[in-house]
């Protein structure tokens, strides 16, 4: 057996780049069985950096640095690269000039794995970038699929609640409970189903206490970067 490595561009945050090396782990133990574990390449950013970036709106360098790693893990033997964060794929096209392996595009996965559901109109949760610009939204809307959006405090609390706590690694029952309410609401508003459209919200919701089918993006994207791995 043949297993191509992944590259992960990582650390956005650090919270969630664990979650994909635990779960491709999982997947891989599951699916090989003995001691099979993935073949990764994984590179963590420093996410106060990113962060920088992207609170004054400089994408173009952000995108720089992304394109930077990308060449890198290529360089490391990478054959295959996952950007283990949602909002970062708004930069996927600067990120990946010039760089020759594949790229797994989490929203494709995320799209892919609804349709095949037959679900349609997916509620999202996400960082404000990611709901409010269009970058992610178009990219559901061009697979068929009818993204709908959380009401304005909502989208605010969701995106708070993301970079004060779960990217710091802490979930708190109160913020929880707050997930539960906002994912509720959507599945008031007509969504079919809930895409958890940031790599960390997972840590607060599943399917356990959301009432719609559950698209966990970190999940699909480490699910999907496997399948391309063991071909
Ligand atoms: N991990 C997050 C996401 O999936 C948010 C952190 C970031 O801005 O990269 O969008």
């Amino acid at each position: 057996m043949i297993m191509k490595t992944i590259g992960i561009l990582g650390g956005m945050s650090a919270a969630s780049t664990q979650i994909y090396y635990r779960e491709l782990c999982n997947m891989t133990r599951s699916r090989l069985g003995g001691l099979h574990s993935p073949e990764l390449l994984i590179r963590s950013l420093d996410f106060a950096k990113i962060e920088a970036l992207q609170m004054k709106g400089d994408w173009n360098a952000a995108g720089a640095v992304l394109n930077d790693e990308a060449k890198a893990l290529e360089r490391g033997g990478a054959q295959v690269i996952v950007l283990a964060t949602n909002t970062m794929h708004k930069l996927v096209d600067q990120m990946m000039a010039g760089v020759k392996i594949p790229f797994i595009h989490i929203a494709d996965a995320t799209a892919q794995a609804i349709r095949a559901q037959g679900l349609k109109s997916p509620g999202l949760m996400a960082t404000a970038f990611t709901m409010e610009q269009s970058f992610y939204t178009e990219r559901l809307m061009a697979a068929g699929l009818n993204p709908v959006l959380p009401n304005e405090t909502d989208r605010a609390e969701t995106h708070r609640i993301i970079y004060e706590e779960l990217c710091k690694d802490v979930t708190t029952d109160q913020s929880t409970a707050a997930y539960v309410a906002i994912a509720k609401r959507l599945a008031e508003s007509g969504a079919d189903c809930l895409i958890l459209g940031c790599t960390e919200v997972g840590m607060l919701l599943n399917q356990r206490n959301v009432p719609v089918p559950v698209f966990d993006t970190t999940l699909i994207h480490c699910a999907a970067a496997l399948d391309y791995a063991l071909g």
